[in-house]
């Protein structure tokens, strides 16, 4: 088993470096909150001093960072005195051009390097069953890939570096639209004295299936786990879904691509989060729509 410098124990750091010790190997790690270092080691996670101590005596990196910033200064640091030949695994959800420059630090330094960004939320971080798409070379993917299987249940190859970072990226841009959709058919549903469990029962099992409908439905009663029954406790919040369509729309404008849907969702949640619904499930965009003075 292998030792492992973990940075970044936060909401979803914290329960992925327990599934690696849970796996047997030995996690060092690091947070600049005290109290997630706190819960760290009550996870069974050796807390060092700061990131650096943390690779001491290991060859392998993972980091879980909310910020493209932080992932480029924390590989600033940290890939110059990390032995040669290491391995860093970055798990956060950034901007592709950061990702990019991340690993171009760990080749600079002679390392392999993956951008393995993750589609799930804190109850399937603690699960192990995240779905993890990967971007990197072929060599880096084979070394990161028996980490990687003990946080997710699902991990897929997507490319080159920045590929995982540019899946994530469009995957969550259709899921933040197809949410809007959803709470839209729901409110007009109401305005046509249609019942919330008619339109599920068609619409879940017809063409406009999909995940914010069967998974996050954003009224209470068809689905009985969604966020929608447990007044929108997060299970994805809304200020996330914000920041992956905040990413969606600077890649798209910088690259040139058309998405105007995506920049309407952006908008719109902007405004829900605006309103204080930030931490709430994403799903709770409906009561944008559907106020009874809107
Ligand atoms: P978080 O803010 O809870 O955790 C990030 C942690 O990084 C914080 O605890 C912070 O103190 C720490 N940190 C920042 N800079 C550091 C440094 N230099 N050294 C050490 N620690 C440092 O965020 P999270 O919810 O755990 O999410 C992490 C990433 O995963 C984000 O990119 C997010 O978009 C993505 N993500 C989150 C979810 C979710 O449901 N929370 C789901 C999928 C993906």
């Amino acid at each position: 088993m292998a030792t492992i410098a973990f940075i970044g124990l936060g909401n979803m750091g914290n329960p992925m470096a327990a599934n690696l010790v849970k796996a047997g190997h030995h996690v060092i790690g690091f947070d600049l909150v005290a109290k997630n270092r706190e819960i760290a080691e009550a996870n069974g996670i050796e807390i060092s001093h700061n990131g650096a101590a943390a690779l001491a005596d290991t060859k392998t990196i993972v980091t879980m960072l909310a910020k493209g910033s932080q992932v480029v200064e924390v590989y600033g640091e940290l890939a110059p005195m990390a032995q040669a030949g290491s391995l860093f695994i970055d798990c956060s959800t950034i901007d592709v051009a950061s990702s990019r420059s991340a690993h171009a630090m760990a080749e600079d330094y002679g390392h392999f390097s993956v951008d393995a960004p993750v589609n799930g939320n804190v109850e399937t971080a603690r699960e192990g069953t995240l779905t993890v798409m990967v971007g990197g070379e072929d060599q880096a993917v084979s070394m990161a890939h028996p980490y990687l299987t003990k946080l997710g249940a699902s991990i897929i190859h997507c490319g080159g570096p920045g590929a995982g970072q540019a899946a994530k990226i469009c995957n969550n841009l259709i899921l933040g639209i197809s949410m809007i959709g959803v709470s839209e058919a729901f409110v007009l549903a109401g305005h046509l004295g249609l019942s919330a469990e008619a339109l599920f029962e068609v619409a879940s099992a017809s063409s406009g299936q999909c995940w914010s409908l069967t998974h996050h439905c954003p009224v209470p009663g068809p689905v009985p786990a969604s966020p929608a029954n447990h007044d929108y406790k997060a299970v994805f919040a809304s200020n996330l879904m914000f920041k992956d369509l905040k990413l969606a729309q600077e890649t798209a404008l910088e690259l040139g691509a058309v998405t105007p849907l995506a920049a309407q969702a952006a908008q719109l949640f902007a405004l829900h989060n605006r309103a204080g619904n930030g931490a709430r499930d994403f799903s709770s965009i409906i009561e944008l729509f559907s106020r009874k003075n809107s």
